[in-house]
């Protein structure tokens, strides 16, 4: 039987960001990525807008930022193989929460939270906020936040450069799918895929997403992780706006610019859950250019060229990640999976956390303890409360 220290399961920007960070922690380890598709056809790296911001409320999403959006800036360097840079396309134009007067306590409340983590996170006023962006409709706006360094990439550009790199390091990726877990009470043994290999494995790591739920299955081990459609939309208006930021707003309308238009969309948390990509193409027309046109009115006239759907893996908890062993129980499976629409964003900072906590023994740099399988143990929620 083949081995490996450490098995990853899914190998896209989560399970490749987690196979580069323990081959530089680890170079001597025997890192294997088990992945199926490596069109990456319906996974949800490929689907996002590749937003990343540190516009968070909990700490520890701030601090993923911190790290996790230095690390996409300067990724066409750091993430070169023999000289070719990857292409990530890191666009630093920023972003815009805006609320009216019921969400200002919460928005000050992040606000604060931000600073005191080192955020450049400027409080505007209606003021401020009309000189700023004098196309913006501020009919029951009362304040916004804006974060110059925050921006947006290629999201398929960083996964493939994440994936190039971490082989060049001698991450191995096998294309096949899991169906299974070997394991006994206290230890996850090894993986058998579709094609009757069983590999085994010191370490494993669900990293598959809105898949992850099935994979712990496997092990036994619940995970309160749902597949929620979300559609994305390219979109271009002839009216001129000045350059804007990625705009947010508590309705959880987002867009932002993309090459001659716009790009985002505006989630629907009561979608059911489950593994649909049909696209609705009233859905723009219905419910996202009423939002766009009365909150930018140069949006009245805009035409939407293309429209896609993805999946977000929401943890249907709280809307955070759950990161780290599964403690108590089999201390040698991991998961890094449930990121309820960041985990582009915080694939580096959680791909290096899993990888201290395997190659070390324990968090070294950044402390995601609060983010573990305790809490869903527990059912005790840890929310964050941004906009999401
Ligand atoms: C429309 C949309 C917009 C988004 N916008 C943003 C954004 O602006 N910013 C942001 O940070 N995030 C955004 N997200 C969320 C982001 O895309 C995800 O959080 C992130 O891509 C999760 O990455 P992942 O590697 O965990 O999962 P995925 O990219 O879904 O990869 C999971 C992988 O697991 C593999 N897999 C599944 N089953 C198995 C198996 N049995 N065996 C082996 N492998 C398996 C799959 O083939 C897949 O490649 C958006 C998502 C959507 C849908």
């Amino acid at each position: 039987m083949r081995r490996a220290d450490v098995a990853i399961i899914g190998g896209a920007i989560v399970g490749s960001a987690t196979a580069y960070f323990v081959k530089q922690l680890a170079p001597a380890s025997n890192v294997v990525v088990i992945e199926p598709d490596s069109t990456y056809e319906f996974a949800s790296t490929l689907r996002a807008s590749g937003g990343a911001r540190r516009q968070f409320s909990c700490p520890e999403n701030i601090e993923m930022s911190n790290f996790s959006l230095p690390f996409i800036a300067s990724a066409d360097e750091t993430l070169a193989v023999d000289g070719e840079p990857a292409h990530v396309e890191w666009h630093a134009d920023g972003y815009l929460f805006i609320v009216g007067d019921a969400d200002v306590a919460a928005l000050r409340a992040n606000h604060g939270v931000q600073r005191a983590h080192g955020v450049a996170a400027e409080w505007l006023d209606r003021d401020a906020l009309r000189a700023r962006f004098p196309s913006m409709n501020l009919d029951g706006i009362t304040v916004g936040v804006h974060t110059p360094e925050d921006g947006w990439c290629d999201p398929n550009g960083l996964l493939q450069g994440l994936r190039r790199k971490a082989r060049a390091l001698g991450a191995e990726y096998v294309a096949e799918r899991v169906i299974g877990i070997d394991h006994d009470a206290r230890l996850a043994r090894s993986i058998r895929l579709a094609s009757g290999e069983v590999i085994g494995a010191g370490h494993i790591v669900n990293a598959a997403g809105a898949w992850a739920k099935q994979i712990s299955a496997m092990v036994g081990m619940p995970l309160p992780i749902e597949p929620l459609r979300r559609f994305e939309h390219y979109f271009e208006t002839p009216n001129p706006i000045e350059p804007l930021p990625y705009v947010k707003d508590t309705a959880r309308l987002a867009f932002r610019p993309e090459g001659r238009g716009y790009s985002g969309g505006l989630v629907d948390s009561d979608e059911t859950r489950g593994y649909n990509f049909d696209v609705d193409h009233d859905y723009f027309e219905r419910v996202v250019w009423p939002a766009l046109a009365h909150r930018f009115p140069a949006f009245e006239a805009c035409r939407c060229r293309r429209t896609w759907s993805g999946l977000y893996e929401q943890n249907e908890l709280d809307g955070n990640p759950v990161i780290g062993r599964w403690t108590g129980r089999m201390e040698n499976f991991l998961v890094v999976a449930g990121f309820s629409g960041h985990g582009m964003m915080h694939a580096p900072a959680a791909g290096r956390a899993i990888a201290e906590l395997i190659v070390r023994g324990r968090y070294e740099t950044l402390d995601l303890t609060r983010l573990g399988y305790r809490r869903i143990v527990e059912n005790s929620p840890y929310r964050e409360r941004g906009i999401l």
